[in-house]
């Protein structure tokens, strides 16, 4: 499946959640065999010959393209989780939100010190979520492969924020505007 064919199946909404946001909805994405297929498979293709030790996907969306990345991978999958919701003793990174700040947690135990994580999630925008779960996983001692995305926002500039934290991003398909 090629870059446009993927892009085809990304469902386009205006003005959602708000007024000038274009959401790039990716349920029709994951409701297509063949999309689901190729995004599994295009996401974890850079790092098949790799080591990677485990995938750690960013709530809601990030679990269900990373935990299959891992299993195509041959190794386990760590939930990052908005504050409250990890049963275990977690340690967390807030990041700024337009309005506020938010919290992102981790399972102290999810990750042993100095494996090698793939993160994973749907969409890089302004990269504010994306730098936090570095973060957060670097308070654990987990070396960082690379962070993959499958929808890029360059107009957003998050992926140079990503890398400037020294993490290089694998995306597979780009979206103008934000
Ligand atoms: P950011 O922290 O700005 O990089 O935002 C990334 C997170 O917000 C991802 O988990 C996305 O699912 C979500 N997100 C941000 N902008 C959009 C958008 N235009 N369409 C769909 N999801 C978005």
């Amino acid at each position: 499946m090629t870059e446009a064919d993927i892009r085809a199946l990304v469902r386009t909404i205006p003005d959602y959640p708000k007024p000038g946001i274009m959401f790039r909805d990716i349920t029709t994405l994951l409701g297509d065999a063949m999309g689901l297929t190729a995004c599994i498979e295009q996401l974890a293709a850079p790092y098949r010959e790799v080591q990677v030790d485990a995938v750690a996907g960013i709530e809601a969306r990030g679990f269900i393209l990373g935990g299959a990345v891992a299993d195509r991978l041959g190794c386990g999958f760590v939930p990052i989780r908005k504050k409250g919701k990890l049963p275990g003793k977690a340690v967390g990174q807030d990041y700024e939100l337009e309005y506020g700040v938010d919290v992102i947690e981790i399972h102290e135990d999810g990750i042993t010190s100095g494996e090698r994580v793939l993160l994973v999630d749907d969409l890089i925008a302004t990269g504010g979520t994306a730098a936090a779960a570095v973060k957060l996983l670097r308070k654990l001692n987990a070396e960082i492969v690379a962070a993959a995305f499958v929808i890029d926002l360059p107009d957003l500039a998050g992926r140079k924020r990503v890398e400037a934290l020294g993490v290089e991003c694998h995306t597979l398909i780009e979206f103008e505007g934000d």
